[in-house]
């Protein structure tokens, strides 16, 4: 069997066409979308996911502001520039591009973003409001790969997941999100003493690690879903994933590719996230 490649480049793209029309309704009625990012320091890195960001929004005609602090900002002047947004009526988004630098408490910022500008999911509000089955801003991430699924017209009602990772910001969340839409769910983990265990048992494979090569074609079932979220570099520097994708190619039913999967998606729900915030104002 040869996988089916479910390209997140063609189900952002048909997204961001909705959007545009949502942007243009909203036009209509003097209401432009405004997300705010906020970087701290000088990580280029960070630097260019900000830049990404900044992009997408200017085509969609979204207002992006960029608010830039210097590496040694206190704690408190980043609470305030965060409380002025709150407080800022042609912002309907607030992202504090992660990571911060170490003297500065990650879990107060997040907590300090008012949930109803909370377009990355972050808080712990929107977090509880996900667990609860309430409407909520749910992390773009896994809130991207749940578009793919419906986009591929895949039911994950009854099926068994398997989630490699268990991180606040996409793990665990893509659980719990497969978990209310009828899943049943594993998470694996660093401590889990054989992956493949419990992989070759799965119908959905999601791999959010970070490790090249971690998911072959041993560790899937004969026409699994694998699902790549990680963005390595191989030793040339190439963007890759966690799975051998050529070889598990032939193996899965369907599979995404990295780059051109997971990463657009991820960056188009926060611009959906951003556009549904603004679109609570009418
Ligand atoms: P993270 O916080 O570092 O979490 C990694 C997870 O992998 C942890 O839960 C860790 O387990 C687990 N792990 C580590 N080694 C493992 C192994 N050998 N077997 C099984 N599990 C193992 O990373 P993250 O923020 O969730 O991101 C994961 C990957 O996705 C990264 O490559 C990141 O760049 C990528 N990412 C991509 C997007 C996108 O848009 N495509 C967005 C976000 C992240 P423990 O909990 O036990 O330590």
């Amino acid at each position: 069997m040869t996988a089916e490649i479910i390209s997140g480049t063609a189900i952002a793209q048909e997204l961001r066409n909705q959007l545009l029309s949502d942007i243009k309704s909203l036009a209509n009625q003097s209401i432009v979308p405004g997300l705010a990012v906020v970087l701290v320091g000088n990580n280029p890195a960070s630097r260019t996911y900000v830049k990404n960001k900044q992009k997408a929004c200017e085509k969609l005609g979204i207002e992006s502001r960029l608010v830039e602090l210097e590496e040694a900002a206190s704690e408190q002047e980043l609470l305030e520039v965060i409380k002025e947004l709150n407080n800022d009526k042609a912002i309907d988004g607030i992202l504090v591009q992660l990571p911060l630098p170490p003297h500065i408490d990650e879990t107060k910022v997040i907590e300090a973003i008012s949930p109803e500008k909370d377009v990355d999911g972050f808080h712990p509000i929107n977090i509880g409001r996900m667990m609860t089955g309430q409407a909520c801003f749910l992390p773009c991430t896994p809130f991207g790969i749940i578009k793919m699924f419906e986009s591929i017209d895949y039911s994950l009602s009854g099926k068994h997941v398997v989630v490699i990772g268990r991180s606040n910001i996409v793990g665990k969340p893509m659980g719990q999100l497969c978990l209310s839409k009828n899943a049943t769910v594993t998470y694996c983990h660093s401590k889990t003493p054989d992956l493949k265990e419990f992989t070759t048992q799965a119908d959905v494979v999601i791999s959010a690690v970070g490790k090249t090569g971690l998911i072959t074609k041993d560790h899937i079932k004969e026409g699994a879903v694998v699902i790549d979220v990680a963005m390595n570099r191989d030793e040339n520097g190439k963007l890759c994933g966690d799975v051998l994708f050529d070889e598990v190619k032939e193996k899965a039913s369907y599979i995404t590719p990295v780059p051109g999967g997971v990463g657009p998606m991820t960056i188009t729900m926060l611009l959906y996230n951003t556009v549904q915030s603004a679109k609570a104002k009418l």
